[in-house]
């Protein structure tokens, strides 16, 4: 099978894993810049690691805020998906194994 015709297969997608997320501080805070030798704002960086609620993301904010005051945030979400292909292969399946032809 070539990749041109794996393309046009009618794969279905499947989710595999809840979502997570990930907070990450991106307050503006003055820093010192070693290389130009004067005070530069940067983000704080401050990160969460991944979380699975939205209630322990708010936590993590809460609990950063009150430590430092600071209040701007950007959160990233991920999601974990395989594509099944027409048919059924073994449970576990990651690659289509070499030679593998739709039913
Ligand atoms: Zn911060």
């Amino acid at each position: 099978m070539t990749r041109t015709l794996l393309r046009f297969l009618d794969f279905t997608l499947r989710r595999c894993r809840d979502e997570d997320r990930r907070v990450k501080c991106v307050t503006s805070v003055p820093g010192p810049c070693p290389s130009v030798g004067f005070m530069l704002t940067q983000d704080c960086g401050a990160e969460s690691e991944w979380l699975s609620t939205e209630g322990e993301v708010t936590d993590w904010m809460r609990k950063h805020t009150s430590e430092t005051r600071h209040l701007r945030y950007e959160r990233t979400k991920r999601e974990e998906l395989l594509m099944d292909p027409p048919g059924s292969l073994p449970a576990g399946t990651e690659i289509l194994p070499e030679g593998w032809t739709p039913p």
